[in-house]
């Protein structure tokens, strides 16, 4: 059923972002990937894909804080698999610090990258969607778009808005065979984690040690990090016709975190 489809998924060429596309590409929905990187590593990464699962993949650079290059990515992913079938939001950076601290350009960069590039790659895609009357866009929010936490001010208010503008979506697109949903991981050990936990530290003036076993994991009951793999596999399940009535809601992955 998705076999040739076309997917865009936004900061893929690392951690969830990429996990998703290996989930995808094994069930053949061709992909455009996004996100920095070493070239040569990102070029690797895609060829790797098509070898593999026998589908087409391009890679677009895109930097998701501006609009003029996602409108563009946007555009040559439909002139190449002619329309966009399934969008997914996963582009996102964190920066923790208490709020009389945070930098502001930081504040401007994780609200444009983590919330504003969904509105722009979604207003691109949903003409295709609403054309074929078949869509699946999935934003990936957190945990942290349910409950918050301390020196986060950013991306967990970015998170949160990314859940009401899912909710907007859906409600928008609901009749036209297209759902808009969040996935929302707990802690998965990607280079986003790993860079916070030394700023973590500092902020609370304990050891990365402490801040994996009393602040990351803390919250998880499962004491354990949310694989990548478990990700794609919610993310397929939203894609599937199982669940083409799941739409404006969240599926929270967290190991049961927000269940506190
Ligand atoms: P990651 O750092 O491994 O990957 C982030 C990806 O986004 C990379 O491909 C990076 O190149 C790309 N990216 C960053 N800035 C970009 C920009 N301006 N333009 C284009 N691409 C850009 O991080 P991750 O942990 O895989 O995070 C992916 C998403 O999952 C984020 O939205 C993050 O908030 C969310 N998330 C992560 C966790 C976690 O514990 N890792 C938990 C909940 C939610």
């Amino acid at each position: 059923m998705l076999k040739g489809k076309c997917a865009v998924i936004t900061g893929s060429t690392s951690g969830i972002g990429l996990g998703i596309a290996e989930g995808f590409a094994k069930e053949g929905l061709n992909l455009v990937i996004n996100g920095f990187g070493d070239a040569a590593e990102i070029e690797t990464i895609r060829a790797g894909l098509e070898h593999k699962h026998g589908v087409k993949v391009i890679y677009d650079g895109a930097d998701m804080s501006k609009p003029d290059q996602i409108e563009a990515m946007m555009k040559n992913a439909a002139s190449v698999f002619g329309g966009v079938d399934i969008l997914v939001n996963n582009a996102g950076i964190q920066n923790v610090a208490p709020v009389e601290e945070f930098p502001t350009a930081k504040w401007d960069a994780i609200i444009a990258i983590n919330l504003s590039s969904a509105f722009h790659t979604t207003r691109c895609a949903v003409p295709y969607m609403k054309s074929k009357k078949w869509g699946r866009i999935i934003n990936v929010a957190s945990a942290h778009a349910l409950v918050a936490s301390p020196f986060k001010s950013a991306y967990v208010a970015s998170k949160h808005g990314i859940l009401g503008f899912t909710k907007t979506i859906a409600l928008e697109l609901a009749e036209f065979g297209t759902t808009v949903n969040c996935i929302c991981p707990g802690y998965v050990l990607t280079p986003l984690v790993e860079k916070q936990i030394p700023d973590t530290a500092k902020a609370r003036g304990i050891t990365e040690e402490e801040v994996i076993k009393n602040v990351l994991l803390a919250a998880q009951p499962t004491k354990r990090f949310v694989t990548t793999e478990e990700l794609a596999g919610t993310a397929l399940f939203l894609c599937s016709d199982s669940a083409a009535s799941i739409t404006g809601t969240s599926i929270a992955v967290e190991g049961g975190w927000t269940a506190h």
